[in-house]
């Protein structure tokens, strides 16, 4: 049996050895840099969660779109902050065949440019408004950074951009808050817990008013953005020269938002439900979400008796409209397919052997808690569908509760530089709203700024550590990927 890996105290490792272990995603053996390969365990999951984030959208009309791969750099370049927050890690195709090409073509880093140039054909009244795309698609950006897998790839295969045009400033605002909501409802539903921050001004999105960011805590105290909403004003329609009538008659720029969630969903998703056994799948999720294994025992009768009972067990889950799996390998012993079924976090093992067989039962065991209980098989779908709700309401708390452990509240530097630097998580200090304050904190911190909560979190009574005037609110910092 292969040595399994700490999930708290050593958590890169715990990562890389869980995607390998169960099978989900392939990092470091494909011959380019940053490109990982997901496997059919890891697609079952990662097609589950992109369904979600379609349902999510598509109830608050959104309507999915598929734009080219390909952009021509003379539409990268319009907006000007856009193209320089981007400039340094594009891939271009420079060639057709062995031609040089007259405008070099970028692969997609995101997609503001291109969206928002066919916008300009099809969008002309305020009636059309507002108007909610979006696409599932991979982008690309050349990290120079360390590349890590489904956490800073080069190749980003599962990058859900919204796109939103409004006729007003104000709509442009209520959509901010509708895409808020909307990625609450995504990471409640995975119970993957979130800090919602306002970034500061100069780590917002290139080209943005402003950006909205979630980030979780990784179990190494180290902080993962994972879904970000941006305010993009009228910067993109402007400099395409995108006008619309108005409902007054008047022509005017309309308003866009734009948000994004990646890869890394997938990797929270798998990492804060995690333990020293391997991942432990929310059940809605799991590609398996029964497995069954049979004990073998006894002599020929009893293991003809395991069988015929396995079948009918299997039969009733079935019916149940669940995911089962049965696990029958004969060359493998059952300690062995426990392991193997952990590591993959299937919510729920039943074990069969002759006992079981003769009283019509089966011995259940919790992923997340390892709780055994015999369960009578006319009993089976009633007690797994209360048991998945109840892994479901486990996991989402454990892990809230753990990311809540991890944030310090704090108007002493010191003890934020102390929480920060042992990598226990965020520390909140209060803050005057000075941005030369926030850069010095993040100096002194040696960390960087999340920004301040949102909503706006009030300070009054507590003092900017760096120059001593009133704080307005707080503001975030953290060791981040
Ligand atoms: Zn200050």
């Amino acid at each position: 049996m292969v040595s399994r890996e700490r999930w708290e105290s050593n958590y890169p490792r715990w990562f890389d050895w869980v995607l390998e272990e169960a099978e989900i995603y392939d990092y470091g053996r494909y011959p380019v840099k940053g490109m990982g390969v997901w496997m059919p365990y890891g697609f079952q999951i990662r097609r589950r969660v992109v369904e979600l984030i379609r349902d999510a959208l598509d109830r608050r009309g959104h309507e999915e779109v598929l734009f080219p791969l390909l952009i021509p750099e003379t539409l990268l370049r319009v907006e000007k902050e856009h193209i320089k927050g981007f400039e340094d890690e594009v891939y271009w195709v420079t060639h057709g065949g062995l031609e040089p090409l007259d405008i070099k073509l970028a692969l997609r880093p995101t997609s503001e440019t291109s969206i928002t140039f066919m916008e300009n054909y099809w969008i002309k009244s305020y009636r059309q408004l507002p108007k909610k795309y979006y696409q599932i698609v991979s982008i690309f950006r050349y990290e120079t950074k360390a590349t890590r897998p489904m956490i800073r790839l080069r190749e980003v295969t599962t990058f859900k951009e919204a796109h939103t045009v409004h006729d007003s400033f104000e709509d442009s605002e209520r959509q901010v808050l509708e895409a808020i909501e909307a990625y609450k409802e995504i990471y409640d539903s995975l119970g993957i817990p979130y800090l919602i921050s306002k970034r500061p001004e100069w780590d917002k999105f290139p080209g943005a008013l402003y950006t909205i960011a979630f980030d979780t805590i990784m179990p190494d105290g180290r902080v993962l953005q994972i879904g970000t909403v941006h305010n993009l004003g009228q910067n993109f329609t402007k400099v395409f020269d995108f006008k619309i009538q108005l409902s007054d008659e008047s022509h005017d720029y309309p308003w866009q938002t734009s948000y994004g969630i990646s890869d890394r969903i997938v990797a929270t998703l798998i990492s804060v439900h995690g333990d020293d056994r391997g991942t432990v799948m929310i059940p809605s999720i799991a590609p398996i979400q029964v497995v069954i294994v049979p004990i073998p025992a006894g002599g020929d009768e009893d293991r003809v008796a395991v069988t015929r009972h396995v079948a009918r067990v299997l039969k009733v889950l079935e019916e149940a409209g669940l995911r089962v799996r049965v696990d029958d390998r004969e060359e493998v012993r059952p300690g062995a397919k426990f392991y193997y079924w952990e590591a993959r976090g299937v919510p729920v093992r039943l074990e069969i052997g002759p006992r079981e067989a003769r009283e019509d039962t089966v011995t259940l065991v919790r992923r997340d808690t390892l709780e055994k209980s015999i369960v009578p098989v006319e009993e089976l779908p009633s007690t797994i569908k209360r048991v998945f709700e109840e892994i479901y309401e486990n996991l989402k708390e454990r892990a809230w509760n753990y990311m809540r452990s991890r944030i310090k509240r704090t108007e002493n530097l010191g003890e934020a530089k102390e929480w920060v630097s042992q990598r226990r998580g965020v520390a909140e200090v209060p803050w005057c709203g000075n941005d030369e304050c926030a850069a010095r904190m993040e100096d002194e911190l040696e960390a960087k700024s999340l920004g301040t909560p949102w909503p706006r979190e009030d300070a009054t009574g507590s003092r900017c550590p760096i120059c001593g005037r009133d704080a307005v609110t707080w503001i975030r910092y953290a060791k981040t990927y």
